[in-house]
């Protein structure tokens, strides 16, 4: 089955007792027994839930695996995954990475005793370098957040493979219609379904996708036995908002282009990071394992002062001043001090994210009104 049809029907079957053709919303906490531990598969909604069932077929069916588990947001499924780790053990995971999972290695799980090496992933050398028979996991983004560097996923997992750890990719800024890193490879896709996958802004919740049953089983233990499960109405949120991804995908990919190509005509901008442009340092990786370039598109103004960059976000009307991406809605953010201003100052710049970086996440809107409100912005 290809994308757009799986998009829609994996997973959801017409309701049996009704025939109802969404997948209803099982608002429910428990579930009855007819006889002490005789039941329908159903006994207590923290472990099983139909809607979230549903759910988590859709999500593995769009990432050509068989598994799939959601989880109270990104960051919860992304803490699920730190919990597959130990005393002792190291991970090894790009520089620029978001920065609430940046938060959460370093000032929640590095306290457990797990080591991070944070590390620029573009130099396949550097990961050679820091890899030991401590790592047990290798945790990457790409496109990266915000400067949408891309990293080479299949390389990745060879030296992994080589030193018995997982890699796992969260491909939230590519979303599965552009990338499926299981395919590459990866053992762990981590989503932060609350972006491109629910798509509306209106749900914040993230899964965790794998075709490692022993992986499954420990992620589905977690599941239940720490509780971080979203709820079922979020549930047919982002099961609606599915249906539509493989078509919003495509307007994103093709605005961001747009957009892209605009602002790096533009006087006042002095650097557009956009893996489309066959000049950006790893397009043809990109063109490799992307089916598109996708719609996130960021750039620096050659007034490099936060002010420069503030007088532009306070000047924009379509695009919308807010944290998060992958909505209908375009936005643009400050990632210095909005998404990124937990990562200290000398290793942000270090990564790029200089006073003036605009990341622009580029709606599904007419193209024509976006470049008219950025050309107001601008001037
Ligand atoms: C937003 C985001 C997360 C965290 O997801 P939440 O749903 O906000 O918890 C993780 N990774 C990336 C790349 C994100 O953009």
């Amino acid at each position: 089955m290809k994308f757009g049809t799986k998009a829609i029907h994996a997973g959801q079957e017409p309701d049996p007792s009704t025939g109802a053709i969404m997948t209803p919303v099982y608002q429910t906490s428990t579930y009855v027994q007819s006889s002490p531990g005789k039941h329908k598969g159903y006994e207590y909604a923290r472990t099983q839930n139909p809607t979230r069932s549903a759910l988590e077929a859709n999500l593995a069916a769009l990432e050509n695996a068989k598994y799939a588990r959601c989880y109270g947001s990104g960051l919860a499924a992304t803490d699920t995954v730190m919990k597959l780790l130990k005393l002792g053990d190291e991970v090894v995971c790009t520089n620029d990475l978001y920065g609430g999972t940046y938060r959460l290695f370093t000032s929640v799980y590095a306290k457990y005793g797990i080591k991070f090496h944070f590390i620029n992933m573009l130099d396949l050398q550097e990961v050679e370098k820091v890899v030991s028979d401590k790592t047990k996991m290798i945790w990457l983004e790409t496109p990266t957040n915000p400067m949408l560097q891309i990293i080479d996923i299949k390389s990745v997992t060879e030296i992994a493979k080589r030193h018995q750890a997982l890699t796992v990719v969260d491909n939230t800024f590519a979303s599965p219609y552009l990338q499926n890193p299981i395919d590459l490879n990866a053992d762990v896709v981590v989503h932060s379904l609350t972006k491109y996958i629910a798509g509306h802004s209106d749900a914040v919740m993230g899964a965790v996708i794998t075709n490692n049953s022993e992986i499954h089983e420990r992620l589905a233990y977690h599941q239940n036995a720490v509780g971080a499960i979203p709820g079922p109405m979020d549930c047919f949120l982002v099961l609606r908002g599915i249906k539509t991804l493989h078509l919003r995908m495509q307007r994103h990919c093709e605005n961001g282009a747009a957009v892209a190509q605009y602002l790096k005509n533009h006087p006042k901008v002095a650097k557009v990071h956009y893996p489309g442009f066959s000049e950006h340092k790893n397009h043809e990786i990109a063109a490799r394992q992307m089916k598109d370039f996708g719609g996130m598109v960021s750039f620096s103004l050659k007034e490099d002062k936060k002010e420069a960059a503030f007088k532009f976000l306070e000047r924009i009307k379509v695009f919308s001043l807010a944290e998060s991406l992958g909505g209908v809605e375009s936005l643009a953010g400050h990632p210095s001090t909005m998404t990124h201003a937990s990562i200290p100052a000398e290793e942000r710049i270090k990564s790029g994210i200089s006073d003036s970086l605009i990341r622009l996440s580029v709606g599904v809107e007419d193209i024509e009104d976006l470049l008219e409100d950025l050309e107001n912005a601008l001037s």
